[in-house]
């Protein structure tokens, strides 16, 4: 028998995750030596790893699963126009005030409504200046003169550059309606609240997806993507009761949409946004076509040349929130009983705490229970000793897994303490190389989710990782 998990302490707080993320190098405060730069981040090994995994989950799901989805890599400096006929100019803007006494500065929408009619501060009781609108679009100048002319936005979003492309990639490359253009890229707004770790920053990363259809089939296509999106987490592995579905009331509306959702997701503060699934109507092309003068109506070859201006369903997710949703989701605290001795499969490298993580008979691990599709490191190879070649093996072993899995080799220390280390990477399997290994080529298959562990021959091992990872079901 191997080791086994008796109870789970469960929920994340930001504080762990944060701790975490910075002890293991998923993600560190950006400019941190300098006191920090406020809403920036940076990723570390783990980190980009983890976010380009996310991210190339999400490219394979839109464009390889979908014949009808192609991608796209806009110019993050758009022409400043652009972000007038979107109505980012005129309506981009949160509603802010600030308290005259202690100098905070808040969102008048997310302070109590009878803090805002008496204009007093929620934190210290003094006066509240009246509420501003304030744009959350960075604006620089380009070339060498800084003056009117030279102004240019960071975009806030990566949609505008799939519109602006639309007529372009219909014409290279034959797009007939539906059809839909993925994107992923950076996202620049500057935010004035910026708490709770990674979730809202002022550089950011979108994975956009804007998929065009006629008008009158617009609400179908709405409900299709809204079960889509939906799939797509479940299929990620992430626990279906953290997920809920949002309706954006009148008030909540965008002033480009006919109807709107967010899949929330209950992070440790609480039910927030994850991604918001919109009928974005025929809003932008109408608009970039009076901005721009250019013709941008769909005409339908097929269909005696009617022409008409496509309707938008948008679905639209944060990369870096979806990592730090990842992050909340994997995470556990798990007591684990270690079956001292035990015999079968596991063999020497069986009994994790009894090799040497602290002495006791149990034990709580730290665990991210990654799918392998993203988890940072796929595979990690530990020879059970240095010596006696047993180092040399492992070593060849991970070279012969190197060109198909993400690995890591890990030889320091005792092997239950190495264990836990990859149970905190996220790491979904690790590969023990002993003495047996020397004499009949088998190693030990460690599933990070079960503690289970079988023997399987080295020769066989691609192959059986491959199957694990298409058959992997978290277990609770
Ligand atoms: P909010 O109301 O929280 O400001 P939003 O409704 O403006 O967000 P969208 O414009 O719909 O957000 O952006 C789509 C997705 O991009 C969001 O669901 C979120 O995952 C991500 N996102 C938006 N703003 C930020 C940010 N400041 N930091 C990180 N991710 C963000």
């Amino acid at each position: 028998m191997s080791d086994h998990i008796t109870e789970y302490q469960g929920s994340a707080t930001m504080d762990k995750i944060t701790s975490l993320a910075k002890r293991r190098g998923f993600v560190f405060q950006s400019s941190e030596i300098y006191g920090g730069q406020n809403g920036a981040w940076d990723y570390g090994p783990l980190g980009v790893e983890l976010k380009n995994r996310i991210a190339r989950n999400w490219w394979k799901e839109m464009t390889q699963l979908h014949d009808d989805i192609v991608g796209l890599d806009a110019a993050i400096l758009m022409h400043p126009r652009t972000w007038e006929a979107s109505g980012h100019v005129e309506n981009f803007t949160d509603p802010l005030v600030d308290c005259r006494k202690c100098k905070t500065r808040f969102r008048a929408d997310q302070i109590p409504p009878e803090n805002l009619a008496a204009k007093k501060c929620p934190d210290c009781g003094g006066d509240l200046t009246d509420t501003r609108k304030f744009n959350l679009m960075f604006k620089t100048h380009i070339g060498a003169v800084e003056d009117e002319a030279g102004i240019i936005y960071l975009r806030p979003e990566t949609a505008q550059g799939i519109y602006v492309n639309y007529k372009n990639i219909i014409q290279s490359n034959r797009m007939k309606i539906p059809f839909g253009i993925a994107q992923i890229g950076k996202a620049f707004r500057n935010e004035i609240v910026t708490k709770n770790f990674i979730f809202r920053t002022c550089e950011f990363e979108q994975m956009e997806m804007q998929f065009f259809v006629k008008p009158g089939t617009d609400v179908e296509w709405f409900n299709e993507w809204k079960k889509r999106r939906w799939a797509y987490y479940e299929k990620l592995g992430v626990r279906m009761d953290s997920l809920r579905w949002h309706q954006h009331g009148p008030d909540e509306l965008a002033h480009y949409a006919k109807d709107a959702y967010d899949i929330e997701y209950l992070f440790p503060m609480g039910w927030k946004e994850l991604e918001g699934v919109h009928n974005r109507s025929n809003y932008d092309l109408t608009r970039h076509t009076q901005y721009s003068g250019k013709d941008l109506q769909y005409i339908d070859q097929e269909n005696n040349n009617e022409r008409y201006i496509p309707f938008i369903i948008e679905t639209s997710a944060g990369l870096t929130r979806t990592l730090l949703m990842l992050l909340c989701d994997a995470y556990d605290e798990e007591k684990v009983i270690s079956e001292k001795n035990s015999g079968g499969a596991e063999g020497n490298t069986g009994g994790e705490t009894s090799h040497g993580t602290g002495g006791s008979a149990d034990d709580w691990r730290t665990v991210l229970h990654f799918h392998p599709a993203v988890a940072p490191v796929t595979v990690a190879v530990l020879p059970l000793m240095k010596k006696d070649g047993l180092a040399e093996l492992a070593q060849d072993i991970r070279s012969g897994l190197k060109e198909d899995f993400a690995t890591d080799y890990d030889q320091a220390g005792a092997i239950g303490r190495r264990y836990r280390r990859q149970d905190e990477a996220g790491t979904p399997f690790c590969v023990t190389v002993d003495y047996e290994s020397k004499e009949n080529g088998t190693v030990t298959l460690r599933f990070r989710d079960s503690m289970e562990q079988i023997r399987v021959h080295k020769d066989e091992l691609a192959a059986r990782l491959y199957q694990e990872i298409k058959a992997y079901k978290r277990i609770k």
